[in-house]
């Protein structure tokens, strides 16, 4: 692919090394304990895989996002695919994008220097228990007193937000204001601070990566930990969900991928009435389907890439292809599961796995009927 130069390419092979010899021989612990340890955030902080697009005066390798890209891609092509992808994805494209596009110098020393190290994990949290798709609906507040905020309500569904040591939450500083979406404004909250608590949810698929609820029981944050200009949270969540979407696109990709190559090795090593499995028609068009579908979305996902590098902007195509790719993972699973017979309804197959962990691609970041929502509007329905 054009979108890769040899530095990428280097890049990529400093990932490999590094997921081959710090993550690979980890994954099933990582699964069981649902829990990426704190040595291997340190460990990715050192080897200058979290916060990549960054200024270095925080930390950052100061790179673009070609290397994000890399990173998400072989992080999900890794033995602890059920997670590590999830968790470190999050930190990095999705809830530190809040401090590094619209916090000050002292906000990102303080906040984001530490997670670009591998001290500090960050979360995201916006979802609320009554207010998923329609964000600018959510009941939490953010009152004014003094020279603080006093923050009430309840998150849900938090990727990190059981470990995580910096909440970044969306509030409502003014719920009188119509549009109700002028009222929200986002919040640095750090953990362990009074009045918050959180509780691990049980997921049904990504095991490594934990999952939380959070309560906020008047918790009082300094009004400096305000992130931008008040009133203009929906702008920023809207803005960071270009990036979001791009990257769980790819999150959806990647896992495609490596369903179809370990189903393909199944079929071409194991025989059917004297011939390969692979060899059957029926069974090769259901491969070309696939491949040639992951292609088409590969190349228009690749293309969003390279508008977003160059600073504009890619809703309409990546709105195709975030629900497209989140579709066809699910699909790719089932129908890899199935050609590989009672092989693939083992636990440990990679795609009976994915059967349950691809069903998040078309829920997070905005479901598969919201980008429909979405790509209708901007078709003028
Ligand atoms: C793995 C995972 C990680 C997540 N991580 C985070 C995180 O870190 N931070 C965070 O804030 N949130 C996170 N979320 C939450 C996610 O953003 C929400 O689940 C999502 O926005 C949908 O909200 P909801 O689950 O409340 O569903 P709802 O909004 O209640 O929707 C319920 C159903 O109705 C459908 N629907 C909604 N509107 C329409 C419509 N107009 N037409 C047709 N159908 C519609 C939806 O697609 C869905 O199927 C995560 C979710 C998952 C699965």
């Amino acid at each position: 692919m054009r979108l890769f130069n040899e530095n990428h390419k280097k890049f990529r092979q400093r990932v490999r090394e590094f997921v081959e010899t710090e993550i690979n021989p980890y994954a099933e612990e990582m699964e069981k304990n649902r829990q990426i340890p704190r040595t291997l955030w340190k460990k990715m902080g050192e080897a200058g895989f979290l916060g990549l697009c960054y200024g270095k005066e925080y930390g950052g390798q100061e790179l673009n996002i070609v290397y994000s890209v890399i990173l998400t891609e072989e992080l999900i092509k890794s033995r602890c695919s059920r997670g590590i992808g999830q968790a470190v994805v999050t930190h990095n494209d999705m809830a530190t994008t809040y401090l590094h596009q619209f916090g000050t110098h002292e906000q990102k020393i303080k906040y984001l220097k530490p997670c670009t190290t591998g001290d500090a994990i960050c979360a995201i949290a916006v979802t609320e228990p009554d207010a998923g798709s329609d964000v600018a609906s959510m009941n939490t507040t953010a009152i004014k007193d003094g020279n603080h905020y006093i923050i009430n309500g309840q998150k849900i569904y938090i990727t990190n937000g059981y470990y995580a040591d910096i909440i970044i939450t969306a509030a409502k500083t003014d719920t009188k204001i119509q549009p109700a979406y002028k009222g929200i404004s986002i919040f640095i909250i750090e953990k362990g601070i009074k009045g918050l608590s959180t509780s691990k949810l049980d997921k049904m698929g990504l095991p490594a990566s934990d999952t939380a609820e959070i309560s906020y029981t008047d918790c009082r944050v300094p009004a400096e930990n305000m992130i931008g200009v008040e009133g203009s949270g929906f702008r920023y969540i809207m803005e960071c969900f270009q990036k979001e979407r791009l990257m769980l696109t790819l999150f959806s990709l990647a896992s495609c991928e490596k369903i179809i190559q370990e189903t393909i090795d199944f079929c071409r090593n194991h025989s059917l009435y004297s011939a390969p499995i692979i060899s059957s028609q029926a069974n090769k068009h259901k491969f070309v389907e696939m491949i040639s579908e992951l292609e088409v979305i590969k190349t228009l996902t690749y293309d969003c890439v390279q508008e977003y590098l160059a600073g504009n902007d890619i809703i309409k195509g990546i709105t195709i292809a975030k629900f497209r790719a989140g579709e066809l993972v699910n699909k790719a699973a089932r129908i890899c599961m199935g050609l590989q017979g009672e092989h693939g309804y083992l636990r440990d197959n990679v795609a009976a796995r994915a059967c349950l962990d691809a069903r998040a691609n078309t829920i997070a970041g905005g479901s598969t009927e919201i980008m429909k929502e979405i790509l209708g509007k901007l078709l003028g329905f």
